[in-house]
């Protein structure tokens, strides 16, 4: 696998997607669903984005952690 093709994870909407694809407007940071979507909008959805990721993070250290009893 060649370095620097790995999928990259959309920020608005956490989806993983190829960069660059030719004929895609996706860009760095964001996929080709959320590259038209007005760059207000897009913050909102970045912000929930980053707190489902956050929510995610800790579900996952939660169920790590062995039951304490
Ligand atoms: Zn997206």
């Amino acid at each position: 696998m060649p370095s620097g093709e790995r999928p990259r994870t959309c920020r608005a909407c956490g989806k993983k997607f190829e960069y660059p694809v030719k004929g895609s407007a996706a860009t760095r940071h964001h996929c080709e669903d959320c590259v038209v979507i007005p760059v207000e909008t897009r913050k909102i959805l970045e912000r929930l984005s980053s707190r489902v990721t956050q929510l995610e993070n800790q579900l996952r250290r939660l169920q790590e952690k062995p039951p304490t009893s």
